[in-house]
């Protein structure tokens, strides 16, 4: 019987054993509506206090009132855009990324077609911004909404957001940042930080997928995008979701025990299997600036191959991976990401990114180098562009 290897953690990640013990409880004993009046409702309300505490400690937000939890990443970065857009007023310039996440794209997008202004960053051939350029965006003389992501997703490029930060709120700016990839992985320090908002997503940090944070820098202004009840302090109506607050709370607690312990072991997994695939897999390279990336995260592009047969034949072994590419249309489309850097023609349909967490092995590192090199040779081929076999 074939292994199962997980090397997919950007994607989601596996609810860590001590989470789903925190959250167990709330489902049959404490199951209370926190803004109930009566005693068993009520009591809930201090383990939601708890959580919020913890996802501020991980963020070193100075009040945990700073943190309304949301329903995943997608809801915290568009409440993030759409609300700090429409509590400005007066049509803000637009500031972005050309390899944000959709769910920043999306929003920023769905402005620009309403006749707001959208200025897209380009990066370069390593995923880098180049500051010139957000210099240039930051002081255009209007007022101005920026949303910058912390890590890529596909490549795990880590972008200087203290440096993109202070250009923006030294033009008069709100900024916000997409750290979903990030949270978890590294340490973050929002007190000394000038960002505004910054997004949070449970699932991609050891708790369920279903729940989500936004961290609001106080007296940063907001319009609630969902609206009703007064949960959140009025910032966004709706019962919280008790048990996954609590979840995520204690995948923030122990993100923050075991984060530098984690962070070396999977930098070791994925430079073994960086290196192992580099020497044993012609028409191989990395993308992205590998001097500066997230410690888990590896994309690798191989020349003449479609990346989605890689996947389907890893799948087959056991092994679970990842393309930026995406089936649209019946043709199939290269990562924006890789796109936007420019990656040559003959690699950019050929990339699979691997993402390793705390739970990763040695041994799932081996059986990745000992399945992949013959599925590459073998898809290289057939490939009629190839010519070396
Ligand atoms: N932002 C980034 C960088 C992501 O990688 C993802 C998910 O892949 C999201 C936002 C969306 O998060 P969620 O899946 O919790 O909606």
């Amino acid at each position: 019987m074939n292994k199962s290897v997980y090397v997919d953690n950007n994607a989601t990640t596996a609810v860590a054993p001590e989470v789903t013990e925190s959250m167990l409880p709330f489902f049959n004993e404490h199951w209370g509506n926190p803004s109930s009046m009566h005693a068993f409702g009520g009591n809930i309300k201090k383990h939601v206090d708890e959580a919020r505490e913890k996802v501020a400690a991980l963020i070193g937000a100075e009040h945990p009132s700073e943190i309304i939890f949301t329903s995943c990443g997608s809801e915290s970065d568009n409440m993030a855009v759409r609300g700090t857009v429409d509590a400005m007023g007066g049509h803000p310039h637009i500031i972005t990324t050309r390899v944000e996440h959709a769910a920043i794209l999306g929003p920023c997008h769905h402005l620009e077609d309403r006749g707001y202004r959208l200025t897209t960053l380009e990066v370069d051939a390593m995923g880098n911004l180049d500051m010139d350029r957000v210099c240039a965006a930051s002081s255009s003389g209007k007022k101005t909404v920026a949303s910058v992501m912390w890590a890529n997703n596909e490549t795990g490029v880590i972008f200087p957001i203290s440096e993109i930060a202070g250009l923006i709120k030294e033009g008069g700016g709100v900024f916000h940042t997409d750290a979903v990839q990030i949270a978890g992985k590294m340490p973050i320090n929002v007190k000394s930080l000038p960002v505004d908002l910054l997004s949070i997503s449970g699932h991609k940090l050891h708790a369920p997928k279903g729940i989500g944070a936004l961290y609001i820098r106080r007296g940063t202004k907001i319009t609630p995008h969902i609206m009703g009840g007064h949960q959140e302090r009025g910032r966004r109506a709706g019962t919280e979701n008790v048990p996954y607050i609590v979840g995520l709370g204690r995948a923030c607690e122990l993100a923050m025990e075991r984060m530098a312990a984690d962070a070396e072991h999977e930098r070791r997994l994925r430079d073994r299997l960086e290196t192992g695939i580099l020497a044993s897999c012609k028409g191989a390279r990395v993308n992205g600036d590998v001097l500066n990336r997230l410690p888990n995260t590896t994309n690798i592009s191989f020349e003449y191959v479609e990346g989605e047969a890689i996947l389907l034949m890893l799948d087959d072994v056991g092994i679970c991976a990842s393309t930026g590419s995406a089936c649209a249309s019946g043709s199939l489309e290269p990562s924006h990401v890789l796109r936007a850097m420019d990656v040559p023609r003959s690699m950019v349909h050929g990339s699979i990114r691997f993402s390793f967490c705390r739970y990763n092995t040695e041994e799932d590192v081996d059986y990745v180098l000992e399945k992949l090199p013959p599925i590459i040779k073998r898809l290289r081929e057939l490939s009629p562009f190839a010519q070396d076999g």
